[in-house]
C-alpha cells in the first residue's frame, strides 16, 4: 500500500515520500472522506474511533491513550473570556500534549513500512514533540533521534532522556535545522516526524474530529489553538475540510490562530493582508514552545484562517500570564505558558468583538503545565507553622474563608 500526497496549494500529487511539493509548500496525505458520517465511528479508543479518516489502521499499545482528551467548560472561564469557552484539555496525553496524536500515528505508520524505506524515526524540537516522539518511538521499539535547540529547559531534557533516544542539542537556527534533517532523513533512512510532516498532520486531524463530534449536529463557531510551526492547525484545517465535503458538518467553524506578539509571523501576515507567511527576527516570549521564527507551514495557516473567516492574533506576555492563572486558579487547570495563548487569544476576540458572546467557542489547551516548574512562576514561600499551631491557623484560615 502507498500513501500517496497531494499539495493543498498547486494540486500536486506524488506517491513518494515526500514532506514537500516541488512549488515549496507542505504535503497532505491523500485520504478519501466521502460518505464520512458520524455513525461510522467505531468504538476503537481513543483517536482509533475515527479509523475510516485516518491513513492506518489502530496499532495498539500506547497509541491506544492518544485521543479522547475531555472537553470541558467552567462558569469563571466563561466570565473571563466573555463568552461560552469550551477547554480541551489536550495535556491529558501519555506525553501531555497534543503531540501524541501525530506521534501516534507517525510511529505506527513507520513501525508498519508505510513510511518509504525508513526503519528508524527522529525529530526536531523545542520539547513537547521530542518527549512524545521518543516515548511512542521507545513502545514501537524504533531507533529515534532528537534533535534539540540547545537553550532546552534542562528539566525537560530529563523528560525526553528517560525514553532513551539519541538526544542531541544543537547549536544553528531552528529553521535550518528543520529543513536539513528532512534532507538528511532521505539520505539516511530515517523518517523525521516534524511539526507538520503528512504523517503528524493526519493524526492531529483528531482533535478536530472530536470537537466536532462533540458539537455534532451543531459544530462550535470558532475554534482557537495557539500556533507555533503551523502543523496542528494544518491537522485541524484538513479535518474540518473532510467533514464538510462528507457532509458531517454542515458549517465550517471560525478558526482562529494564537501567537506570541514577540514572534508571530503568522499574525503579522494576516495583518498585512500577505500571501505568504515570512520569517521575522524573534523577540523574548514566555510561550517559548510557540516561538518558532519561520513556521514552516505558516502559510498554510494563514490560508486556513482567511477560507474560514477566522484571523490569525497575537497576545501580549502578560495576556498569557492572566489566562494561565485564570485557568489555575478558576477552573484547576494547569497549562504551559504557550497553551494559555488560546484563552487569551479567545478573550482579544470576544473584546474585538469578532467572537459573540452568545458564541460557542473550543479553545484548545495544547499541553500541561505540569512539565515545568516555571510555569507557576515564582514560587511563593507558602505559610509556616508549628505543629502546635495548627488549630490556631485553621481558626484563621476558616475565618478568612468565610
Ligand atoms: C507544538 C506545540 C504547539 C504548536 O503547534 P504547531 O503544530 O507547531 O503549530 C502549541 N502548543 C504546544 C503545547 C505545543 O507543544
Ligand atoms: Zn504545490
Amino acid at each position: 500500500m502507498t500513501l500517496s500526497r497531494v499539495c493543498y496549494d498547486c494540486g500536486a500529487r506524488t506517491n513518494a515520500p515526500v514532506a514537500r511539493c516541488d512549488c515549496g509548500e507542505p504535503m497532505w496525505l491523500e485520504t478519501d472522506p466521502e460518505g464520512f458520517d458520524w455513525d461510522d465511528c467505531s468504538d476503537e479508543p481513543g483517536m482509533w474511533r475515527y479509523e475510516s479518516l485516518l491513513p492506518i489502521s489502530r496499532p495498539g499499545g500506547i497509541a491506544d491513550a492518544a485521543g479522547g482528551t475531555p472537553l470541558v467548560t467552567d462558569a469563571a472561564i466563561d466570565a473571563f473570556a466573555g463568552t461560552n469557552v469550551h477547554l480541551k484539555l489536550e495535556g491529558e496525553h501519555p506525553t501531555g500534549s497534543f503531540k501524541d496524536r501525530g506521534s501516534a500515528l507517525g510511529i505506527a505508520a513507520v513501525a508498519a513500512g508505510l513510511a518509504g524505506d525508513g526503519s528508524a524515526v527522529g525529530t526536531v524540537s523545542h520539547g513537547n514533540m521530542a518527549m512524545s516522539t521518543a516515548a511512542f518511538a521507545a513502545a514501537a521499539d524504533l531507533p529515534c533521534v532528537v534533535f534539540v535547540p540547545d537553550d532546552i529547559p534542562s528539566e525537560r531534557l530529563a523528560v525526553i532522556d528517560q525514553f532513551d533516544p539519541s538526544l542531541v542539542t544543537v547549536a544553528g537556527e531552528y529553521g535550518r535545522l528543520y529543513d536539513e534533517t528532512l534532507r538528511l532523513g532521505t539520505e539516511h533512512g530515517i523518517v523525521f516526524l516534524n511539526s507538520d510532516v503528512p504523517l503528524r498532520v493526519e493524526g492531529q486531524k483528531t482533535t478536530a474530529l472530536e470537537i466536532c463530534e462533540a458539537f455534532a449536529p451543531d459544530v462550535p463557531d470558532a475554534i482557537v489553538l495557539p500556533v507555533s510551526s503551523g502543523g496542528h492547525a494544518s491537522g485541524v484545517w484538513k479535518a474540518l475540510r473532510e467533514l464538510h465535503e462528507a457532509g458531517a458538518i454542515a458549517d465550517v467553524p471560525k478558526l482562529y490562530f494564537v501567537q506570541a506578539a514577540a514572534c508571530a509571523p503568522i499574525a503579522e501576515a494576516f495583518d498585512a493582508g500577505a500571501d505568504e507567511v515570512t520569517s521575522v527576527v524573534a523577540g523574548e516570549t514566555i510561550a517559548y514552545s510557540i516561538a518558532n521564527a519561520d513556521p514552516p507551514s505558516g502559510t498554510r495557516a494563514l490560508r486556513a484562517a482567511r477560507e474560514t473567516g477566522g484571523a490569525v492574533i497575537a497576545v501580549s506576555d502578560d495576556e498569557i500570564r492572566a489566562a494561565q492563572h485564570a485557568l489555575a486558579v478558576d477552573a484547576g487547570i494547569t497549562v504551559e505558558t504557550s497553551s494559555a495563548t488560546a484563552l487569551a487569544g479567545t478573550k482579544r476576540v470576544v473584546e474585538e468583538g469578532t467572537i459573540d458572546p452568545s458564541d460557542h467557542v473550543a479553545a484548545v489547551l495544547t499541553g500541561t503545565g505540569l512539565k515545568e516548574a516555571s510555569t507557576a512562576g515564582s514560587p511563593t514561600s507558602g505559610d509556616h507553622v508549628e505543629l502546635p499551631a495548627l488549630g490556631e491557623y485553621l481558626t484563621e484560615f476558616t475565618g478568612h474563608a468565610d
